[in-house]
């Protein structure tokens, strides 16, 4: 018996020293060089409680969109916050229309391998009618990239298929 016990397996080789031009004196890490590979299948859940910030998500799934309103210095959050990040005042809940502008956004092409997006991934950053910040996801259904342009109107779209989490139960699209 030997490794043929490591089910999962997959190699066992000798890493290259990267370096090795820079070592007068031999490969410091010599005795380090074997390196066992495997493949290992892990699958677990993990308990996310959305706190505060529920009725937000509840509301998108009834096709609402919610910001948060000072009730000290009257600042509209969208992203809502419980509490005024300026007086520290405790908000309340306030429905926006959904119709914003885009202030800004960027073009990615790579995104981890867990999240199954379009390719590319368009981040927008939006100013929704009546709030006084900035809010951030993805942007699609905009057809050509050429399409996208700061300043231009655009709106929040509702998922229609079941979603893995509450926060992909919106996107922004083109109004
Ligand atoms: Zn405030």
């Amino acid at each position: 018996m030997g490794l043929e016990l490591v089910s999962n397996l997959m190699e066992v080789y000798t890493a290259e020293d990267p370096m090795a031009f820079d070592h007068p004196e031999g490969d410091p890490w010599a005795d380090f060089r074997e390196i066992m590979r495997i493949e290992w299948t892990m699958d677990f859940k993990y308990k996310h409680v959305l706190g505060k910030y529920s009725k937000f998500f509840i509301e998108l799934a009834n096709r609402k969109f919610l910001a948060t309103e000072c009730k000290g210095c009257g600042k509209v959050w969208a992203i809502p916050r419980p509490l005024c990040s300026d007086c520290l005042s405790i908000t309340r809940w306030k429905e926006l229309s959904g119709k914003g502008t885009l202030e800004s956004y960027s073009v990615s092409y790579f995104v981890p391998a867990f999240m199954e997006v379009e390719i590319p991934y368009i981040l927008a950053m939006v100013r929704l009618d009546g709030a006084d910040t900035l809010f951030t996801h993805q942007l699609r259904n905009y057809g050509e990239l050429d399409n996208i342009k700061v300043d231009m109107p655009v709106k929040v779209a509702y998922a229609t298929e079941p979603v893995d989490h509450p926060m992909l139960l919106m996107h922004f699209e083109p109004a």
